[in-house]
């Protein structure tokens, strides 16, 4: 039987320790909070269910999760906005819903920008793409670039566009083309004229009854009943690492109690913690690591400041989630829960989660809760017109390493990471911080763990496995 050393209850630590434990191995997940779930959390308040943000489950997985949590899972259809010119424009973006939304005057030159965009593009070579910048407007043209995304990609990634990788880009089109909502430019003027691919936009996804939570949750009792171990309040602190094999771990219980676990032959340590906490948390003797770590600080993620409101409106608007491109908000989306499951409790009133992106430091922080507060409620007020007397209650709370930021050079450094991670046997870092990606919940975490549980079984040597196209786009 080998034991694994799992850190992070969250979506992959629990996935993968699912896995683990139904092979017949010995399970133990380190989680430093009092409760599961890591990013997909959900707070319950006056019948309103608010997760970090949206949390949309997409249909790949949709039989696993059935699986955990039966009938509790729901099959929905929602719509994603643009909030444009004060307009909820239906994303992504069909000339046709500019047309509708934003008139002739507005729209004609930008749908004929992008069309003969479009048109010219056709013949072109592929050309080398240096940014987000170059990336969107290679794709859409300037004017798409101008109103949807040059204010956009700042507000998330804290970086103008330019200074961002085109991964930014090539992701989200990624998910685009997965859930079938990319264009393709042979139907372009069909669509035009049209509008009929994708039903209208809607998209087809799940979401469970009490919130994204209840996932997690879920599988945390399952890998209890299989034996294995879930140890809340308990920080992996330190990482030990004596010729190029962990040798043992340092945990932090509450009261900052600490206890040394060692590790022999049979044990394997797998991360999920942000990869750059993981290098500071490592201890070596090694002559290389000082630089690596040093390599290492490079690396970094944006953080959320969420406001949420309940508010004494019906439904605001009918898309469960609305972005905001504009320069004049600062936030970056809105997402109003009561588009996911609609029931008789919330008739009368409405519930919004503001997203404002900051760095620790920034002008945002600085700003302080009370003066962000204004700025939130300016916006919401221009956009949805509403008053001060609307808010019922309202409450916010910060996730730190919500984003990986895909700064120009930040593959360099991760690549040095990664190598360096090769060499050491039985420590695996993966999950959305931990391989420094923007993994959505459903696709690549589940993915991952399949992957890795393969890698495990195999026996195969790490550094192959790893370094294979299928393992490096977990990477990328
Ligand atoms: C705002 C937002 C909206 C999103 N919306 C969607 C969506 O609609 N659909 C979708 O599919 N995905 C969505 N996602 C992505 C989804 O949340 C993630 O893919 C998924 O939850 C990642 O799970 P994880 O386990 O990799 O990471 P996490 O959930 O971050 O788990 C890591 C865990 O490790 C713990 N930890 C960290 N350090 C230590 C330590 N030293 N010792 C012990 N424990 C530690 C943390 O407390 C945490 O519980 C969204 C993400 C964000 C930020």
């Amino acid at each position: 039987m080998k034991k694994y050393l799992i850190i992070g209850a969250g979506l992959s630590g629990l996935r993968i320790g699912q896995l683990l434990a139904l092979d017949g191995n010995k399970v133990d997940i380190f989680e430093m909070e009092d409760e599961v779930g890591g990013l997909m959390k959900t707070r319950e308040k006056e019948g309103f269910l608010f997760d970090i943000g949206p949390h949309i489950f997409f249909k790949d997985y949709a039989e696993e999760y059935k699986k955990l949590i039966s009938n509790d899972l729901h099959n929905i259809r929602v719509l994603y906005g643009v909030g444009f010119s004060n307009k909820d424009i239906i994303s992504p973006i069909r000339p046709v819903n500019l047309l509708k939304n934003l008139g002739i005057r507005k729209s004609l030159p930008l749908v004929a920008d992008v069309m003969l965009h479009k048109m010219s593009k056709s013949n072109e070579n592929a050309e080398t793409l240096n940014n987000a910048e170059d990336w969107v407007i290679s794709n859409f043209g300037k004017k798409v670039y101008e109103c949807f995304f040059k204010d956009y990609i700042p507000k998330v990634m804290g970086l103008q566009a330019s200074k961002v990788t085109e991964d930014w880009g090539t992701e989200r089109h990624k998910f685009y083309k997965e859930h079938n909502l990319s264009q393709k430019s042979s139907k372009f003027l069909l669509n035009f004229i049209f509008n009929k691919e994708n039903k209208g936009g809607y998209l087809d996804v799940y979401y469970p009854e009490n919130g994204a939570q209840q996932v997690p949750v879920a599988i945390c009792e399952e890998i209890k009943k299989l034996g294995g171990k879930i140890h809340l309040k308990t920080k992996v602190d330190r990482i030990e690492i004596a010729d190029s094999k962990v040798t043992g771990i340092v945990i932090q219980k509450e009261g900052g109690i600490e206890e040394k676990i060692n590790t022999g032959n049979d044990t394997v340590v797998i991360n999920t913690m942000p990869i750059t906490n993981l290098f500071s948390s490592i201890m070596t003797p090694d002559a290389n690591s000082d630089a690596i770590k040093g390599i290492s600080s490079n690396l970094k993620y944006r953080n959320l400041w969420l406001f949420n409101f309940i508010l004494k409106r019906d439904k605001l608007k009918n898309k469960a989630q609305i972005y905001f491109p504009e320069k004049k908000y600062i936030f970056k989306r809105v997402y109003e829960p009561n588009n996911l499951l609609n029931d008789p409790v919330r008739n009368g009133k409405t519930a919004i989660c503001v997203e404002v992106c900051y760095n620790e430091g920034d002008e945002v922080e600085s700003m302080g809760e009370e003066a962000l507060y204004s700025r939130v409620m300016e916006g919401l007020k221009d956009f949805y017109s509403i008053s001060d007397e609307d808010v019922l209650d309202m409450w916010s709370m910060r996730v730190p390493y919500s984003y990986s930021i895909y700064n120009l050079g930040y593959k360099e450094v991760l690549l040095k990471m990664v190598e360096y991670l090769f060499e050491i046997d039985s420590l695996i870092s993966f999950g959305r911080q931990g391989s420094f990606k923007y993994n959505h919940m459903t696709n690549r975490v589940m993915d991952s763990c399949n992957s890795l549980q393969k890698f495990l079984k195999s026996g195969s040597a790490k550094k192959n496995f790893l370094t294979s196209p299928d393992c490096k786009s977990d990477f990328f």
